[in-house]
């Protein structure tokens, strides 16, 4: 194994295992049951969009800005697809036969790969790892923990199951028909790198200046798991900067004792960065500035809403019920969400404002919230012709620490009381007009 091969399989598998262990580690995840996102141990709920949008716009201009220094050079390093597919390739043999055209003798160890070729043990590593692939997307959706319980327990849900079979079954389509053909075609990521990808970005480059070296072995191209000729043109966006095609070239070379022709390319080679500016074309240097500005704002926007959340807080519906009591009261209620946004169990109080305190019943005076949980609440009332005013009121609900009385959070919603419904009520005598 060449050095560059070693290195680019040691950062592809330490990639994996951070895509692995994000949903484990509760640094990355989606909580669909609970409605959230889990972000760096927050809770960001899915109701909470602008975050969740922040952050996705984050990640797609930031990975953007990537590709525009390294071309796609994350596809090629970092991408667990391209991992499992070429692993795909080196144990079921290349999709593509590569030895079409083939001119001269070159050991590219496709007769091995082809004699493991839908072998019964190739097959069973192949549905093994699609299933391990399926288990781990899986557990972004799920946790691992929730996940292994259910399974544990023989009876696990037929969602789960259908989300593990789903995962598994397009990983096994992946791994057995399209493999790099996603990478080069059909990757959304692949064509928003192929849209920030500009001289001068990482790339490889074919030493013309000594063309007349080149054996026409085909070695290069024929070790291109996304089917280029790096001698061409063509590579220029869809190529992952893998290097494999810069080693084949150099053992193709060596016992002639000529340096390979194939080489990485910064682009900018000693360039300052002043002098890249001055280069640059006005509609270049415009849309590098745009996604500066872009970036910043959002890391703000980001860094802002984050440190804005409030630990512990509140949203309620409107009056969800309004109805005449037969003892002669006004009935109503109104549902109060109270989130907890940290990693601690937290003990709350609720009190209310904006009706007579006496009618107000929560169900309870305090409650205990779980960590990361949502707790839904009724907030019922029940009052009389002589306690309220009619007309628009605002109800206030506050969410208070038990131990220390701390306001946590405060909500609030308009209301009415129908003029018609208040004077239909019986006369029962003095009371507490509504604030
Ligand atoms: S052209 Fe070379 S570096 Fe680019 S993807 Fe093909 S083998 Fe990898
Ligand atoms: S560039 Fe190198 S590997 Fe490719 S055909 Fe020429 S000699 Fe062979």
């Amino acid at each position: 194994m060449s050095r560059l091969l070693l290195l680019r399989r040691t950062t592809q598998l330490i990639a994996l295992a951070i895509v692995a262990l994000l949903p484990l580690l509760d640094v990355f995840r989606l909580d669909l049951p609970g409605g959230q996102v889990i972000v760096l141990g927050n809770h960001l709920w899915l109701r909470e969009f602008l975050l969740v949008i922040l952050g996705w716009v984050w990640l797609v201009v930031g990975l953007g800005i990537l590709a525009a220094f390294v071309g796609r050079g994350f596809c090629g390093w970092i991408c667990p697809q391209t991992l499992v597919c070429e692993m795909a390739n080196a144990v079921l043999g290349p999709l593509r036969d590569l030895t079409r055209g083939k001119q001269g003798e070159v050991d590219l160890e496709l007769a091995a790969q082809k004699r493991l070729l839908h072998s019964p043990g190739a097959i069973a590593l192949l549905l093994v790892t699609a299933l391990v692939g399926g288990l781990i997307v899986t557990s972004y959706f799920v946790p691992w923990t929730m996940m292994l319980e259910a399974l544990d327990s023989g009876r696990p849900s037929t969602s789960l199951l259908k989300a593990i079979a789903v995962g598994t079954v397009l990983i096994a389509g992946d791994l057995l028909i399209l493999r790099h053909t996603i990478c080069r075609f059909f990757c959304p990521y692949g064509w928003w790198q192929r849209l920030f990808w500009r001289r001068p970005a990482l790339a490889i480059r074919f030493n013309r200046s000594r063309s007349v070296d080149c054996t026409n072995c085909g070695a290069c191209w024929q070790v291109c798991f996304m089917g280029l000729d790096p001698r061409k043109k063509e590579l220029e966006k869809a190529c992952v900067n893998c290097g494999k095609c810069i080693t084949a070239c150099q053992r193709q070379l060596s016992p002639a004792g000529k340096p390979g022709l194939l080489s990485f390319d910064l682009g900018w080679g000693s360039r300052s960065l002043l002098e890249i500016v001055h280069g640059a074309s006005p509609t270049g240097l415009a849309r590098a500035a745009a996604l500066v500005v872009l970036l910043a704002a959002v890391t703000t926007g980001l860094v802002w809403g984050i440190a804005a959340r409030q630990p512990v807080y509140a949203t309620m519906s409107g009056l969800t019920r309004l109805d005449r009591d037969p003892d002669g009261s006004l009935r109503g209620s109104f549902v109060v969400w109270v989130y907890n946004n940290t990693e601690k169990e937290q003990t709350i109080r609720l009190s209310a404002e904006g009706l007579p305190r006496e009618s107000v019943d929560f169900g309870g005076t305090q409650f205990r919230l779980e960590a990361g949980q949502v707790d839904r609440m009724t907030l019922s009332f029940a009052v009389t012709r002589d306690s309220v005013v009619p007309g628009p009121h605002r109800l206030y609900v506050s969410v208070q620490n038990a131990a220390d009385e701390r306001l946590l959070s405060r909500t609030s919603a308009p209301f009415v009381f129908p003029p018609s419904m208040i004077s239909s009520l019986p006369t029962t005598g003095t009371g507490t007009a509504a604030q």
